[in-house]
């Protein structure tokens, strides 16, 4: 804890943390190593583990990196964070990310921009931007973060680490700050998949505070080294890697790690997936349409942020603390949100995007029945420059459409680092499995790295 602490003090230029539980921390490590040498240890026994500000622990701070939840305290812990510390696991602070998660940067967050430890003129990616740069530079061993639409993989991608993002329905979303909760999935950032794969065992599996939550056995994640020769499935869609935003770069390395997949034995095959240009859109009409109606509760009544202004009509109430309260992206996704569930365009903007979902699953259903794996870029770019994308969301947005395909589908995804040399910025390679076949998709990857 020692070491982690001293390392966040040295780097806190990246404003990785919002917060740090420090004397908190050195206090349970002590516990922990009070212990007597036979008793018994969790499985995170001393792990040092930071959590995305949107991640509920009890009696500390939790804001979502908003205004309007500035200075609110958390009643009760997350299933995630009490499941890390009834093994053993050092909650070491809490972490910057995009307002409620609304972002690819990290740059809308009301704590200012977290940086990207590789190269800090560029963004870390986001929404989990602070718990990928706690991991890159070694603030902490791991981070729980959470991926909506591809908030855990892109700032792994963009930092060169790992990030997994399980299946819907896999973690308990109790005490996790809803964004769009048909979307909405903690996940896991650090530098392997080995430790990626035992903190998800401990915080996955069925729970009686979120009936979302499968019931599934969960399966032995945390043995992803064992030697195995099995041979994968392996499917890629051609119109990704030669889709017109995508680098040479990225797609040309992908191409290479297929062509050597394909040498050491395993099945690789292209798949014609028509639906490419109906993801983003699908995305941000449903998750906007979610977040509309999820942010409704912060109004200053009940929670959050209250200016101290003289009022008239409740509304008017209402209208100030959320004015004042929420940043620019929220607002603008509350707008969308609003408009899309509104009476003269529900029909045409939010019945046919739950329309479009369903034939993505559909088709993503029919891909697993022939394949294990499917494989791809995570982002189309490396990260790119501060400043650069924020005044054009569209532009953004479409940055998302290789990582929100697998919030739509539901299925379990990770980023792997693919190219991760020192004087270049990293990025990733995405692998999917079908749903809840996290072994497969851990395994998988661990004999990629
Ligand atoms: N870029 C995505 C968005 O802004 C990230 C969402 C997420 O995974 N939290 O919606």
């Amino acid at each position: 804890v020692k070491h982690y602490l001293e390392n966040i003090e040295q780097q806190k230029h990246l404003n990785a943390f919002v917060e740090v539980f420090g004397e908190e921390a050195l206090k349970r490590a002590a516990e922990l190593d009070a212990l007597p040498a036979n008793a018994e240890k969790g499985k995170l026994h001393g792990v040092v583990i930071g959590i995305k500000d949107v991640i509920c622990y009890k009696n500390h701070h939790v804001t979502a990196a908003s205004n309007i939840l500035k200075d609110f305290t958390s009643l009760y812990s997350s299933t995630a964070v009490q499941r890390l510390l009834n093994e053993g696991a050092i909650i070491i602070g809490r972490q910057n990310c995009d307002e409620f998660g609304m972002g690819s940067t990290n740059e809308n967050s009301a704590y200012g921009p977290a940086l990207n430890p590789v190269q800090n003129d560029v963004v870390p990616g986001g929404s989990s931007g602070g718990s990928a740069a706690a991991v890159k530079a070694g603030l902490c061993m791991a981070s729980l973060g959470t991926d909506t639409g591809g908030s855990v993989r892109l700032p792994a991608d963009f930092c060169g680490i790992v990030g997994v993002k399980p299946t819907y329905g896999r973690v308990s979303r109790h005490g996790l700050i809803a964004y769009a909760s048909s979307f909405d999935q903690i996940g896991v950032l650090a530098s392997n998949v080995e430790d990626a794969a035992l903190i998800l065992e401990v915080i996955a599996g069925k729970d009686e505070f979120d009936s979302t939550v499968s019931v599934k056995e969960v399966g032995p994640y945390s043995s992803v080294s064992i030697e195995s020769d099995r041979k994968y499935r392996i499917a890629y869609f051609p119109e990704w890697l030669e889709h017109p935003s995508v680098d040479p770069e990225i797609s040309s390395q992908l191409q290479n790690l297929l062509t050597s997949l394909k040498e050491k034995g395993h099945q690789v095959e292209p798949v014609h997936f028509k639906l490419t240009e109906y993801i983003v859109p699908t995305y941000y009409i449903l998750t906007t349409a979610e977040a509309s109606s999820n942010l409704s509760r912060f109004d200053g009544v009940r929670y959050g942020y209250q200016e101290k202004k003289s009022f008239g009509e409740l509304t008017d109430f209402y209208k100030q603390n959320r004015s004042a309260g929420f940043g620019k992206e929220v607002k603008r996704r509350i707008m969308l949100g609003t408009f899309v569930l509104s009476a003269g365009y529900y029909d045409a903007y939010f019945t046919k995007a739950q329309q479009v979902r369903r034939l993505l699953q559909q088709q993503t259903e029919e891909i697993f029945r022939d394949f294990d794996i499917i494989l791809a870029p995570t982002s189309p770019t490396t990260a790119y420059k501060s400043g650069e994308k924020i005044k054009d969301p569209l532009a953004m947005y479409m940055g998302d459409i290789f990582t929100v395909f697998a919030n739509l589908a539901g299925i379990p995804a990770v980023s792997l680092p693919l190219f991760n040399h020192s004087n270049t910025l990293p990025f990733g390679v995405q692998a999917m499995a079908n749903r809840f076949d996290e072994v497969s998709l851990l395994r998988f990857s661990h004999l990629l790295m």
